[in-house]
């Protein structure tokens, strides 16, 4: 089968490039989207809970990492602003909290990937499900992909956004990787980020906490060395598990501190379970409560403060009875467990992995492309777009920002050369 553009992966970013694409050649058929799963758009289905946070109010350069310096343009050119109306075209409104995460105002990424697909469907985009890329060819006039059920397609010209290596049971094994790879670009090596943290705890410690959510500062250090840390003044939920620690802002250190957390580990995390309190303040909290309650569990003392089993947790951990009487607590117990909850260690024995992560850091260098049109400096005629490029951002809608933004360039870019040939 042939068409004008193929797009391979119908993913959030090669769904956006196939609508913008469709919509500058006007051409029913003329673009036709490659996906290996049966379904399209699974991993968009699972973004933000089931909710979509599909862009932030503040996406600009600084809130993006790996090989981000070339950044600007596209992001100057596809501001929030841009992501917004550019669903607002499809009928899609969205709403943004307080924290500038925005979402569609459904609530449900469900009407996020069925607003792309009657977009891309009305425009005369044509949708192959099933077809798992193998092979892909830059022939002389264009590309040739082969797929694994052995059929095999042709375009002038390709937008390759076959996504990245996280959470692969989401997409489809190991992403674009090896395709950007035959297609003649490099890939830089590729990390784990936006995942859980296992941390070595005794299970003493760990065990009753599971489950338990509580708001936190959080940082990361190896020695005294700080590696990566929650914004200043930013609380955001901690969610510890049997053998780790995971949540918004542990998932955001991943994101800042991936190399490291992927090496041999000798790294710490640290909580800041109350970081508007002062540890002086905390103290002379305790001894308050100690005076005043007195014959109840000295487990409970925090219970003012913190969820009750973090409460029993620092009791524990300072070398205390969290059964016996708050009265008997000494001193320098109470001190103790003042001082752990602005400053609460994990060690840290690495990560979750690809399987629970949420992004991938490295991927196809940005320099390899041009960053208004996500044009192969490579490959000509060919466009990347997505997970699949070293670009990635902490939680809060900036990932499926860079996905919209490199892909809308992208099929843009492509279908305008495309014109241009008039072919
Ligand atoms: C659980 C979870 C929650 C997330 N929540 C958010 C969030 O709320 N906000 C946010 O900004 N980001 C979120 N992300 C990140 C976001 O999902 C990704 O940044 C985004 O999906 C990347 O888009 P993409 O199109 O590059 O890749 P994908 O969405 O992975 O799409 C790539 C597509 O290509 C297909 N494909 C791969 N290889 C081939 C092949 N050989 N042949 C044919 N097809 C192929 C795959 O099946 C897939 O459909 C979340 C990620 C996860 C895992």
């Amino acid at each position: 089968m042939k068409a004008k553009l193929i797009v391979l992966g119908g993913g959030a970013a090669g769904l956006m490039a196939s609508c913008a694409a469709a919509r500058v050649l006007e051409e029913p058929g003329a673009v036709l989207v490659l996906e290996g799963n049966e379904k399209r758009g699974r991993k968009l289905l699972a973004t933000g809970n089931g909710r979509c946070n599909l862009t932030n109010l503040h996406a600009a350069p600084e809130h993006f990492l790996g090989d981000s310096k070339a950044l600007p343009p596209l992001l100057f050119a596809y501001t929030p602003a841009r992501i917004r109306s550019i669903f607002d075209a499809m009928g899609l409104e969205t709403v943004a909290d307080g924290e500038g995460r925005v979402y569609p105002r459904s609530m449900q990424a469900a009407s996020v990937l069925a607003a792309l697909v009657r977009e891309a469907e009305q425009c005369g985009v044509v949708f192959q499900t099933g077809k798992n890329v193998v092979s892909a060819v830059r022939t002389e006039t264009g590309f040739r992909f082969v797929c694994a059920d052995g059929s095999a397609f042709t375009s002038r010209a390709c937008v390759l956004a076959a996504g990245g290596a996280a959470s692969p049971k989401l997409s489809l094994g190991e992403g674009g990787y090896a395709l950007a790879r035959s297609l003649g670009h490099s890939v830089t090596a590729l990390y784990p980020a936006l995942t859980s943290v296992l941390c070595e705890k005794s299970r003493r410690t760990l065990r009753p906490l599971s489950g338990v959510r509580v708001s936190a500062s959080v940082s990361l250090y190896a020695g005294e060395t700080l590696l990566a840390a929650s914004d200043p003044g930013e609380k955001s939920e901690v969610l510890f598990s049997e053998n780790g620690v995971s949540g918004i802002s542990v998932f955001d250190l991943t994101a800042k501190a991936y190399r490291v957390l992927a090496g041999t580990g000798g790294c710490t995390l640290r909580l800041d379970l109350l970081p508007d309190h002062t540890e002086s303040q905390i103290a002379a909290y305790l001894r308050r409560v100690r005076e005043e309650y007195g014959t109840s569990p000295a487990g409970d003392l925090l219970l003012g403060l913190l969820p009750m089993q973090i409460g029993w947790a620092l009791v524990r951990e300072a070398g205390a009875d969290p059964n016996a009487a708050a009265a008997s607590l000494p001193e320098d117990r109470l001190l103790k467990i003042a001082r752990l909850a602005k400053c609460w260690e994990f060690p840290v024995t690495g990560t979750r992995g690809f399987e629970n992560a949420q992004i991938t850091a490295g991927g196809v260098p940005m320099r390899e492309v041009d960053p208004m049109t996500m044009r192969s400096r490579i490959t000509p005629d060919l466009y990347l777009a997505g997970e699949l490029l070293d670009v990635h951002g902490c939680c809060g809608g900036y990932n499926l920002h860079f996905a919209w933004a490199s892909g809308h360039a992208a099929g843009t870019a492509a279908a305008r050369a495309l014109l241009e040939e008039r072919l």
